[in-house]
């Protein structure tokens, strides 16, 4: 069987196959679609505490820029690969185009654990990655935002090593900031609070009330912690969520602020530390009854084997690529309604996309500027996908394929092939 990363990819490039019929086009623009545009893979030495060294290999990965610049975060985890950051790169194409926003798609991940290692190491690690991939980043050319296992304090590291070569502040190399370096206000709950913006959206057009609704969350970190707090805001009832070690369920509903609490102060959630929960693996969890289901952690974990056990009547994909092509047909027969990744998640482009413009413009907006534009544009991208989603009769995910690849596919038209 092929790597995880591999069968990332080839997941990726069988959605883009799926939507093909819809456009009739040259096959081979739509094979360019589906081939990445530039590559760096690095190897670099990293001066450990103990005082050895080692070596570390990351990547950057340009997927696509017809309609702007590269945009697209940082993983740091031990089974990052050049092929899963190739796709992550082409899913974050279609994202800035299914919401409209003048960038294109790319990502970047260094293989590691940063679990095991210390502050100093990953700020060396950092550092040294940044600069080994500076020639490819740049305000005008890529800008890079935090992703998984990759926070605010790590964007920070990018942003002072990227400057210091240029011999000026450059804060526009980079989204997802800390605040007093240029960061965005609404930056760091954009993701999570997009998931539950485009959630409301979908209850409303399926007339399922929020208040009271079970929700079940896989992932409590940026994605999934932001998210379990607006939808406990929003009256929903979190009835589960998980981190990698596993999960916490109460059918009553969790109390959110605890285990939100627990995970920051252990790093773990604890089942003494939450009244009333039982302990769940994350394969459980998946598929509890429940109305709606959020994956936030990683891709791959809706599979065929699983889908057929999946309860939820709404899925909103919090995390990118959590469901594969054939465990989308199972949930397609089911009846359930999933919110597709690149319209679900896209919260955290827009604000980044927003930070930017204000890097660039030396400006500041006010958080309910931010907050308003954020809603106005996901509210408007979903309508446009359910109207092609009722026009056409094809699946949420597939109507938001045919909104992002059409607008990457007009633009590649306009632009035409140099020379
Ligand atoms: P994060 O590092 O803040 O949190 C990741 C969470 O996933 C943690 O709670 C971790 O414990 C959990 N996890 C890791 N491995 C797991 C496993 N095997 N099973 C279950 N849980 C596991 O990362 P994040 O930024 O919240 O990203 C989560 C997902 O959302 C990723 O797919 C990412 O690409 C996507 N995403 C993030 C953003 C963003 O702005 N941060 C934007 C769009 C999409």
């Amino acid at each position: 069987m092929a790597e995880k990363g591999t069968q990332t990819l080839e997941m990726a490039r069988k959605q883009v196959d799926l939507v093909a019929k819809y456009f009739d086009v040259d096959p081979g623009i739509l094979e360019r679609l589906k081939s990445t545009k530039r590559e760096l893979t690095v190897h670099f030495p990293v001066k450990m505490d103990d005082g050895s060294v080692r070596v570390f290999t990351g990547y950057r990965v340009q997927h696509n820029d017809t309609r702007g610049p590269f945009k697209g975060g940082i993983r740091y985890h031990p089974e990052v690969d050049l092929d899963e950051v190739r796709a992550l790169a082409m899913w974050m194409t279609w994202k800035s185009a299914v919401v409209n926003i003048p960038f294109g798609g790319a990502k970047g991940g260094v293989q590691c654990n940063p679990k095991e290692l210390s502050q100093g190491e990953l700020e060396r690690l950092t550092r040294r990655f940044t600069w080994e991939i500076s020639i490819a980043i740049g305000p005008e050319v890529d800008i890079p935002a935090p992703d998984v296992y990759t926070n605010p304090q790590v964007m920070a590291w990018i942003m002072d090593t990227y400057s210091t070569f240029k011999g000026y502040a450059v804060p526009g190399v980079v989204t997802g900031k800390p605040l007093e370096l240029g960061g965005s206000v609404g930056r760091y709950e954009a993701t999570g609070k997009g998931v539950v913006i485009s959630t409301l959206k979908a209850c409303e057009y399926l007339n399922i009330p929020i208040e009271g609704a079970r929700v079940v969350i896989q992932g409590c970190g940026n994605v999934g912690s932001i998210a379990a707090q607006y939808f406990d805001k929003a009256g929903a009832k979190v009835i589960a969520i998980s981190d990698s070690k596993g999960g916490l369920y109460n059918e009553k509903g969790l109390d959110i602020r605890a285990a939100l609490d627990c995970k920051k102060r252990y790093a773990c959630l604890l089942q003494e530390e939450v009244s009333g929960t039982e302990v769940i693996t994350n394969k459980e969890l998946l598929e509890l009854d429940c109305d709606i289901l959020v994956p936030a952690a990683l891709e791959g974990v809706i599979t065929e084997e699983n889908a057929p056990r999946i309860k939820a009547k709404i899925l909103v994909e919090g995390a990118n690529g959590p469901t594969t092509p054939e465990a989308d047909e199972i949930l397609a027969e089911k009846g359930i309604f999933v919110v597709p990744d690149i319209l679900a998640n896209a919260g955290g482009v827009v604000v980044s996309y927003f930070e930017w413009v204000q890097n660039l413009q030396e400006l500041l907006w006010s958080e309910e500027e931010v907050a308003t534009r954020l809603e106005n544009i996901l509210k408007r991208s979903f309508d446009e996908v359910v109207a092609i989603h009722e026009e056409k009769k094809v699946t949420m995910r597939m109507a938001a394929y045919i909104l992002g690849v059409g607008r990457v596919l007009k633009a590649h038209l306009l632009r035409g092939i140099y020379p």
